[in-house]
């Protein structure tokens, strides 16, 4: 070989290192047809066989030649099928950013790249059974009317069925053959059948993946003078008359004025609808070779009929304008800087995240704004367009995939600067990003719970990072781990603590539920108090929120006359309530004991476990005020889309009196004529089983009362409980975060939680119970192995709060320690040897970081 071939071949790939969205936590290589070599990028997509299946597969490098020492088999590497992009769709910084996530939190790469990526782009594969020729045979030997059947199709007349079903209808999709077959999963005779090569199943990509939407257009026809059959408008009169050829009807010069008029060149829709002509004139023109046709990319807006709100140049408050100059400082330095703008619901911090975000554009730079999903904030996306119009970019799930795509194409082209958007929006293509804002950076919701997870607001503290920016987490109620990080010095800490224009914050009371329950000898939803208020509000014209704290399906104990819910004697948390078998359990050590049939405490006999809905609620207002214009929001409404902006449009707009719905509803809208929050059985949060239950309520109340009262009027926030002297609600009501943090943090520290200690959850989930106690066992065998200079405690085996989840046992343990990276270490060990003792690592999921115990 001489050396200048060998140049060219160091240059020009011959491989690809491809990861793939399935739970294998590694990479693949794969050969580039020489077709592909000079146009394959790093970031781009390919479609690759894996196993027996086509998949979608980003490319994360590419080699001339294959690594030294490698085990691969130059014959048994497959070649790429096909590039799915000319330009890859993710950039180095997104690409980097994926890889942290995967590494981090022990997360399949692949997955975290398609989460990064507008859903929808990828073309789905589609498994489709067809009748084989021998099937036609065997089935033909089986008639007529099945008297003889032969020994392939013996055992179960679901064979037969199946052939005669595909040999009459054709080849079905496999889904839909299962559901016609009335089965859900992929039965035995179902494989039985294509083994011995009497039906076949073949893939194949289905349906296009989303993209730019275009449409028809025509522009006028360049001439050397001018344009073609008509003189410049500017001419006078008279030369315009005689340039106008005979053959011009009225109808097609009124089209080519139209088109003159705007740019020449027009939507073939909107023209004929604004020159007023049929479509036959357009073809006509077209034939004349007037105009030409083209396609032209449309915008996929999802704001395009929204009504914008007025936007306002307030004169920032002295708090407002010390935070925004704190922010700008690492800004224009081009450097790090994680911030925490700890400011009450009110205080304006919404107004200088606008202001952050103005400075960067101004600056040249992007900026980043995530808010929890249930927020959805319809309002704010509003407010925001407002100030940046086509600047800026929204990414959230209400959005439709062509929506998404065209707004995910806008900022990677460069044409928007600016995202909003929920969770995955931190992957966003942002280019030159300046400065990340994380909106209630507390929220539960910048979790994801299932793979890929990861924790959007701990992303976007490392991306901002890696790309120099400044990160603002903004709260009203910080998580404990963020103000810890503040007073530790690790994030910069910035106070608003008073409202905009001195607006009083609500006044919340207590009502305590064991009175009521007390004098009425039964339980009660709903307190005299709380009924009278709502009634009261109305009369004045004032809206009310009605809120339901209740997340998690297992139920918990509680005693009506004394408050009291059964905690573990070890772990600090409420004891799960175990119908079956009577039982209460801690889902953390599995600390066992039985139900009581009386209080423990005071000794009543009325011990309830909690359990009402919002539907339930909603229902028992409707009887009660059959004049009120009542709403719901819960997370049953939220999938649907429509029904659920509506809702909370029309609340806004003053169309319902009454909304009911879970603590979604707490978050970040603003509405000025609320001014009454009711909060029934706040219980069911305090007593879960959570180290973090207390935290969580404490937000969630004081998010609340920012809820009453944000117009001009007095608000005021009812929260009915049967705990009236809990700290979080003590706290809450006080509006005092200060005085929860420094009693919250004393037990985190004395019970080794959060952020004293890293925490994993190890979850073991088959459908086989014993084979997940079995599994369960040897990863603590593993676990403790691994762990022998006792980095970490593990805590566990114990059955998951869910035991049992669309047919899967599920077990977990708890692993915690003081030095993540040990920890990091113990469980990676652990881990590798469970594979080697061929254990199937499919059914343990490792959480790190866990947010929700649940
Ligand atoms: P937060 O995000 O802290 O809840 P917002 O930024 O939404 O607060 O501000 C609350 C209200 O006060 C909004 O209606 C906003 O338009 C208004 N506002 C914010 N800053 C100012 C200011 N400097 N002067 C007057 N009004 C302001
Ligand atoms: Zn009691
Ligand atoms: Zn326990």
């Amino acid at each position: 070989m001489t050396s200048a071939t060998q140049v060219s071949n160091e240059a020009v790939p011959q491989y690809a290192q491809v990861a793939v969205p399935v739970h294998l936590n590694k990479t693949f290589t794969y050969r580039l047809p020489s077709a592909m070599q000079r146009a394959a990028r790093v970031g781009s997509r390919v479609m690759i066989q894996l196993g027996a299946k086509p998949a979608t597969g980003y490319i994360v490098a590419l080699s001339a030649r294959l690594r030294e020492g490698t085990s691969l088999v130059e014959s048994e590497i497959k070649d790429v099928q096909e590039l799915l992009d000319v330009e890859p769709p993710l950039t180095p910084e997104v690409l980097k950013i994926t890889r942290w996530v995967a590494d981090y939190y022990a997360t399949p790469w692949g997955e975290v790249m398609r989460a990064a990526l507008p859903a929808g782009i990828n073309a789905t594969v589609e498994q489709t059974v067809s009748i084989t020729p021998a099937g036609r045979e065997q089935l033909k030997s089986a008639q007529p009317a099945g008297k003889s059947i032969p020994p392939a199709l013996a055992g179960g007349s679901a064979k037969l069925q199946a052939l005669r079903l595909l040999a009459d209808e054709g080849e079905f999709e496999l889904s839909a053959f299962r559901l016609r077959m009335g089965t859900l999963q992929t039965p035995k005779w179902l494989r039985d059948l294509e083994h011995e090569g009497l039906i076949e199943r073949s893939y194949r990509t289905r349906s296009l993946p989303t993209r730019a939407k275009r449409r028809r257009a025509v522009r006028l026809v360049k001439s050397q003078s001018g344009y073609a059959g008509v003189p410049p408008a500017s001419l006078p009169q008279t030369e315009k008359q005689a340039g106008r050829p005979r053959t011009q009807t009225e109808a097609q010069q009124r089209a080519i004025e139209t088109l003159r008029a705007n740019q020449n060149a027009m939507a073939i829709a909107d023209l004929i609808n604004a020159a007023n002509i049929s479509e036959s004139v357009v073809r006509t023109l077209l034939k004349k070779g007037l105009v030409e046709e083209f396609e032209e990319e449309m915008r996929r807006d999802p704001l395009a009929r929204a009504e914008l709100p007025v936007t306002e140049d307030f004169k920032l408050s002295s708090a407002q304008l010390a935070a925004l100059t704190a922010i700008e400082v690492p800004l224009n330095q081009r450097g790090f800087a994680p911030i925490l703008l700890h400011g009450i619901t009110g205080s304006g911090k919404t107004e200088v995240y606008i202001r952050a975000m103005r400075a960067a554009l101004d600056l040249d730079r992007g900026a980043m704004m995530l808010v929890p999903e249930i927020a959805l904030t319809p309002i704010l996306s509003r407010r925001l367009r407002a100030h940046f119009g086509d600047q800026i970019a929204i990414f959230h799930s209400s959005l439709s995939k062509g929506e998404r795509f065209d707004e995910w194409s806008r900022l990677r082209r460069g044409e928007a600067r600016v995202v909003l958007g929920t969770r995955s929006a931190v992957f966003a293509p942002v280019k030159d990003l300046g400065v990340i804002i994380i909106d209630e950076e507390q929220d539960a919701s910048y979790r994801q719970e299932e793979s890929p997870f990861y924790h959007a607001r701990d992303t976007a503290i490392v991306r901002a990072q890696r790309e120099r920016a400044a990160v603002v987490l903004g709260s009203a109620t910080p998580s404990l781990e963020s103000f810890h990080n503040s007073q530790t010095g690790k994030y910069g800490y910035l106070h608003l603590p008073e409202r905009v224009a001195n607006r009083p914050l609500a006044q919340a009371e207590i009502i305590d539920m064991r009175q009521v329950f007390a004098r009425r000898k039964k339980p009660a939803v709903f307190s005299d108090e709380l009924l009278r208020a709502i009634e009261e509000t109305h009369l004045r014209r004032e809206q009310t929120i009605i809120l339901l704290n209740r997340r998690g399906y297992s139920s918990f104990i509680l005693c009506r006359s004394c408050g009291e819910s059964i905690e573990c004697p070890n772990c600090d948390v409420a004891l799960t309530y175990h119908r079956g078998d009577q039982t209460l359990v801690c889902h953390y050590c599995n600390h066992h004991q039985r139900a009581p049939s009386q209080c423990p405490v005071c000794g009543s006999k009325y011990i309830y476990y909690i359990g009402e809905g919002t539907e339930q609620i909603e229902e028992l207002l409707r009887r009660r005020f059959p004049n009120l214009r009542l709403g719901r929001i819960d997370r049953d409404t939220k999938s649907r889309r429509h029904e659920f902006e509506k809702t909370l449009l029309d609340f806004g707009k003053g169309e319902i009196d009454l909304l009911v719905g879970t603590q979604m509803l707490a978050k970040g809208h603003d509405f000025p004529n609320v001014t009454l929050v009711g909060v029934v059985s706040v219980d069911a949060g305090l007593a879960l089983p959570d180290f973090r239950a207390a935290e969580r309520t404490f937000q969630l109340i004081t998010q609340v009362a920012g809820r009453a009262g944000r117009g001009n009027l007095p608000g005021r926030v009812l929260i009915q409980t049967y705990h009236p002297h809990h700290y979080a609600l003590r706290h809450a009501c006080a509006q005092d975060y200060r005085g929860f943090y420094d009693e919250e943090i004393r037990h985190r520290r004395n019970h080794g939680y959060p952020p004293f200690v890293a925490l994993a959850l190890l979850l073991v989930h088959h459908k086989d119970p014993a084979r997940a106690r079995t599994t369960a066992q040897e990863l603590r065998s593993a676990l403790v192995e691994a762990n022998q200079d006792h980095a970490c405690r593990i805590l566990g085996p114990a059955p998951a709060p869910l035991a049992r989840l669309r047919g899967d046992y599920r077990i977990q343990l708890l692993v915690k320690s003081r030095s993540r990276k040990q920890m990091r270490g113990v469980i990676d060990a652990a881990m590798k040897s469970m594979e080697e003792s061929g254990n199937d690592l499919r059914s343990v999921t490792l959480e790190i970081d866990p947010v929700s115990m649940m």
